[in-house]
């Protein structure tokens, strides 16, 4: 299938029409904002290391079970997606402390979690993706009960699939954010409905940090200018290759 007209372009991704309303290309772009884009940058190489990385992971959890919009690679940078309607809700798996939490509870990035952390922003720019609750997004009915229930099951499942993946890539999961889409209409694997994984897992949203040596091997070397950004992104990518 070809692209017919851009529907939407975001901060990392420009979104296609094709000629079949069921489907849909995503253009992943060298493009790089942080803080909520406040930062913006380029990142040579980056939109063919988001589509490669993020199809050989979704290939991985659609074989474990997990549902995920991929259909089809079409090009390095270009790939062919299952149109769904995106839940307005970052879902953020953390094993490890860093980032917003370390900041948010006042705990060293690196501590150890007592137990795996689930959390939710409502996707809102304008608001600057604040965190919410379930009750929250009950009561703004941003998604249901059932759909709740099955995004957390999934969420948690994505997190031990990719958890024991990127060890064998010499990488360790700190935290990671997903998304999650209702597909419009059913064909041979999904019902209208159904809830199945969208968007992208790369290095622009998990952190990844080296087993061997604690290296920062994600985009907070973007974030924080800790240089080596792109080498560090075809570093990820060679691995994911191996
Ligand atoms: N993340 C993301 N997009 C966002 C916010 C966070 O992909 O808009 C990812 C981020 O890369 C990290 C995880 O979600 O792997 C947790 O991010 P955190 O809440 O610590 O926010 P940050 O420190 O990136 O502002």
């Amino acid at each position: 299938m070809e692209k017919k007209e851009m529907l939407y372009e975001g901060k990392a991704k420009k979104v296609y029409s094709t000629e079949d309303p069921n489907y849909l290309i995503v253009s992943y772009k060298d493009d790089a904002t942080a803080f909520n884009g406040q930062k913006k940058g380029q990142i040579t190489g980056k939109g063919i290391v988001n589509n490669t990385m993020s199809n050989i992971i979704f290939g991985m959890l659609e074989e474990r079970g997990i549902p995920t919009h991929f259909v089809e690679q079409i090009s390095e940078t270009d790939t062919l997606v299952r149109a769904v309607k995106i839940l307005p809700l970052e879902v953020i798996i953390r094993n490890v402390a860093a980032g917003s939490f370390s900041k948010r509870y006042g705990v060293p990035e690196g501590s150890e979690l007592a137990k795996t952390v689930l959390e939710f922003s409502y996707k809102n720019d304008e608001l600057g993706d604040p965190l919410i609750n379930d009750d929250h997004i009950l009561a703004l009915e941003l998604a249901t009960v059932e759909e709740l229930d099955t995004v957390r099951g999934y969420a948690f499942m994505i997190n031990d699939a990719l958890r024991e993946f990127f060890l064998t890539k010499g990488l360790k999961l700190i935290d990671f954010k997903i998304e999650f889409g209702k597909c419009l209409v059913g064909d041979d694997d999904d019902e209208a409905g159904d809830i199945i994984l969208a968007d992208e897992i790369s290095p622009d949203t998990c952190r990844l940090w080296d087993v061997k040596t604690g290296e920062k091997m994600d985009k907070d070397r973007f974030r924080r200018d800790l240089g080596n950004v792109e080498e560090t992104y075809q570093e990820v990518m060679a691995r994911m290759k191996k």
